[in-house]
């Protein structure tokens, strides 16, 4: 295909990409492993937060057989921080897929690779297009922006009909001899140049853009009110006695399936009144459609006393719990409180 039969539009955001991307590891590989884990971790991550955790999990998982026999604990202990921690049971889970169900060979196209557990349009896209150069455009938070502007598009981008509407115009516009570079580029063109607060003076696509042309940029992308975001709220008791803490691994089926906590208050009505130290709060802990807030106090339980431990729970050292995966909210509560003796000894590592 001859260059001039590429989209003017995709020529430009592919020369400004020569010209802007930002030098990062999974850009420098064809594996299609390397790729997937970084895909998997920038989900609702920023690139900065999701570097060191990449490197990490890599070099603890070089291969996807590693993945696939890895302990889980051992997989949330060095997720521990990221959050959403289904997207950790997820990845392990794909990767058991891609031994028993591809021989442990990772799948080659899109069809197979969205059959993954935890992989949507928007990573089977980005892991065809990257390792195996299949024309299979992303569309992402950022390319919905993009192409909103560029082409005053007025489809709302919460609707059912947007995905549909704004993949078909990224499938029109992706060039066949080099997909990856072009889907690298909108995606980099979204987050560095046509940012929620753009500056069009310096932007190469200003000529050309239809909602710049208009002056409303501001009106796209279109974009309706949010879903309602649901308050809720977690008092936490850390229950000391001696030198062990009271604690439980989650095992209902919630996002924090499998991770560690102090005694969580749900029913204390045959609990003998200890004094009770308020600990200071960390700060609200916001998921998408979740607005968590937390409240704790330290209680000593006297040595001798013959505590009921509650159903689930166990009596941990500092130093075990430690080991153990925990929420982000909790690891923030640790380290707002590390004026109370037995909470200094539970060092964060992985903040
Ligand atoms: S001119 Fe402004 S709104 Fe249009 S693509 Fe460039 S940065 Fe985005």
């Amino acid at each position: 295909m001859q260059k001039s039969s590429i989209h003017p539009f995709a020529s430009t955001i592919m020369a400004w990409y020569a010209e802007h991307q930002r030098e990062l590891p999974w850009r420098q590989t064809k594996d299609p492993y390397a790729i997937w884990l970084s895909e998997i971790i920038l989900q609702q991550t920023r690139v900065a937060q999701g570097l060191p955790y990449y490197q990490r999990l890599l070099a603890a998982f070089p291969s996807v057989r590693d993945l696939a026999e890895a302990e889980e604990a051992t997989l949330l202990r060095l997720w521990q921080g990221l959050g959403y921690y289904s997207r950790a049971r997820n990845l392990q889970k794909a990767a058991q897929m891609v031994m028993r169900d591809f021989k442990g060979s990772f799948p080659q196209t899109y069809d197979e690779i969205i059959r993954l557990p935890g992989v949507g349009p928007y990573t089977a896209a980005a892991i065809a297009s990257f390792a195996f150069d299949e024309a299979k455009a992303v569309v992402d938070g950022n390319v919905f922006r993009v192409l909103s502007r560029v082409f005053a598009i007025e489809t709302d981008i919460m609707s059912s009909a947007a995905r549909g509407v704004f993949t078909s115009l990224a499938q029109s516009l992706i060039p066949a001899q080099d997909p990856a570079g072009f889907n690298q580029a909108i995606m980099e063109f979204g987050a560095l140049q046509c940012t929620p607060a753009p500056d069009c003076s310096v932007c190469p696509l200003a000529v050309f853009c239809q909602s710049n042309k208009e002056h409303r940029v501001a009106d796209f992308p279109v974009k309706s009110k949010k879903t309602k975001v649901k308050e809720i709220q977690m008092d936490y008791l850390v229950i000391e006695q001696n030198g062990l803490l009271l604690v439980r691994e989650r095992a209902e089926n919630s996002i924090w399936k499998g991770l560690w906590e102090f005694y969580l208050i749900e029913d204390e009505t045959e609990w003998p009144a200890f004094p009770r130290k308020a600990l200071k709060s960390p700060p609200v802990h916001l998921l998408s459609h979740r607005k968590i807030k937390c409240d704790a106090w330290h209680v000593q339980v006297p040595d001798n006393f013959a505590l009921a431990i509650p159903e689930g729970y166990v009596w941990i050292s500092p130093s075990d719990f430690e080991s153990k995966g925990k929420s982000v909210l909790l690891l923030n509560l640790i380290t707002d409180n590390l004026d109370c003796p037995i909470l200094q000894d539970i060092s964060p590592t992985y903040l």
